[in-house]
């Protein structure tokens, strides 16, 4: 019971700090008082930080490298990144704490700790944020998720939501009658998944749906809402927690009234953020570098929120595409390589783009794209190295591009690094 106030509790200070009309100097006033208020009670808490400044700015900016390394000293229960591992193999909890991971290639998966509180929490945040208005009704929730499974266990529990939870590991054809007799009013999943219920038919009426977990790209969008009929929202979240959600007029606003967001340029307009969590205070993350592209609005949403609005979370770092050229290192990023296949022609709904070495390129078309327009969209990637100043090869592969259910879909893929 304790727990569940705890969510009521923050789906109300959810709604409350971020409410609309708010002043953005209001907002900002009361984040940094918010954050002050972490940086001097709860960060010292664990041992990374023992001695740490109060002030934001002297911290030093970390990676994940540096947090996979000393996992322990970044939580007050001093797990290490082997009891994590250990704990996932079993039920996921140590005492009173739930671990998770993200989804990554073995070894470079993301962990992190939440307490049952912050589970909570977070819930009543995720609530507050994406359905505000259907709360009072009971909700039917289907989540389709890689990953996190303790994480939403909560949710069964508040009583007006009824959450069905599918997992991908399983393929489709595991989970689609159970989910068509779920019959859920609310849908969370991947925008593949999405594009896949869509492409073959799958009987659903949700009233809402949200593309999560992964990028979305342009080209799902209209094929999802096109046979939902809705307009297609979204959860962006990741290891590190929930960062944003899209608001009534479909524009993602960052998450501010838990995170404190900073920002680096990349080039081509497009940050990184450091994200320090002053919400959290189980395993600490303060100007921690995320790989994720955003690309910030210039204007401020008109929906009246006060949280920064972002116009598309672009991809990760690792899908930028390195080369060397005459004039030095040039980094290429995914959007600007993805537009370029599309902009070739409305034929191509589909594709891989990859970097396999320094200086070559691999396209994979789907076979349903003539060979014409697979030339068309080698030559435009070619044309954009070009004018980079980049000489390298663009090869071209066509094949049938199944539905990947066990990984990440990425279109766009950079080097691994080394
Ligand atoms: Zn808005």
């Amino acid at each position: 019971m304790m727990l569940l106030t705890e969510t009521v509790a923050s789906f109300v200070h959810t709604r409350w700090h971020s409410r609309r009309g708010l002043d953005r100097a209001r907002f900002e006033a009361w984040q940094h008082r918010a954050l002050h208020k972490w940086l001097t009670h709860d960060l010292r808490q664990v041992a990374f930080y023992k001695d740490a400044a109060a002030r934001l700015h002297d911290l030093p900016v970390i990676d994940k490298a540096t947090l996979m390394g000393r996992f322990a000293d970044f939580n007050t229960h001093q797990i290490s990144a082997a009891q994590v591992r250990t704990a996932l193999e079993a039920d996921s909890r140590i005492s009173d704490v739930t671990v998770g991971a993200s989804t990554g290639t073995s070894g470079h998966r993301g962990l992190f700790v939440i307490s049952e509180r912050e589970r909570y929490r977070w819930l009543g945040n995720i609530l507050a944020k994406a359905l505000p208005d259907m709360i009072w009704q009971k909700q039917r929730v289907s989540i389709l998720l890689p990953q996190g499974g303790a994480l939403y266990d909560s949710a069964r529990k508040t009583g007006r939501i009824d959450l069905g939870f599918f997992s991908l590991i399983d393929g489709p054809e595991q989970w689609q009658s159970a989910i068509e007799t779920f019959d859920p009013t609310v849908i969370v999943a991947p925008p593949k998944i999405l594009r896949h219920m869509a492409e073959t038919g799958f009987a659903l009426a949700p009233k809402r749906i949200f593309a999560a977990a992964e990028t979305l790209d342009p080209i799902d969008r209209p094929i999802i809402e096109a046979y939902f009929q809705q307009t297609l929202e979204q959860i962006y979240m990741a290891t590190e927690g929930l960062l944003g959600v899209t608001c009534r007029l479909g524009r993602l606003h960052l998450a501010e009234d838990a995170i404190h967001f900073e920002y680096e340029a990349v080039g081509d307009g497009l940050v990184s953020p450091l994200i320090t969590s002053f919400r959290r205070s189980t395993q600490i993350l303060a100007r921690y570098r995320m790989n994720d592209l955003l690309r910030l609005s210039a204007q401020p949403c008109t929906c009246g929120s006060p949280l920064r609005a972002v116009d598309e979370v672009v991809g990760r770092m690792d899908d930028c595409f390195e080369f060397d050229a005459a004039g030095g290192a040039v980094l290429i990023t995914p959007d600007v390589l993805r537009n370029a296949v599309l902009g070739a022609s409305i034929d191509i709904t589909d594709f891989r783009l990859c970097q396999i070495a320094r200086g070559k390129v691999l396209l994979r078309l789907p076979l349903t794209v003539t060979k014409g327009n697979a030339r068309g969209a080698q030559q435009a990637v070619d044309r954009l190295l070009r004018a980079r100043g980049v000489d390298a090869h663009v090869d071209l592969e066509q094949l049938s591009l199944p539905l990947e259910t066990t990984r990440k879909l990425r279109r766009v893929i950079g080097m691994p690094k080394a």
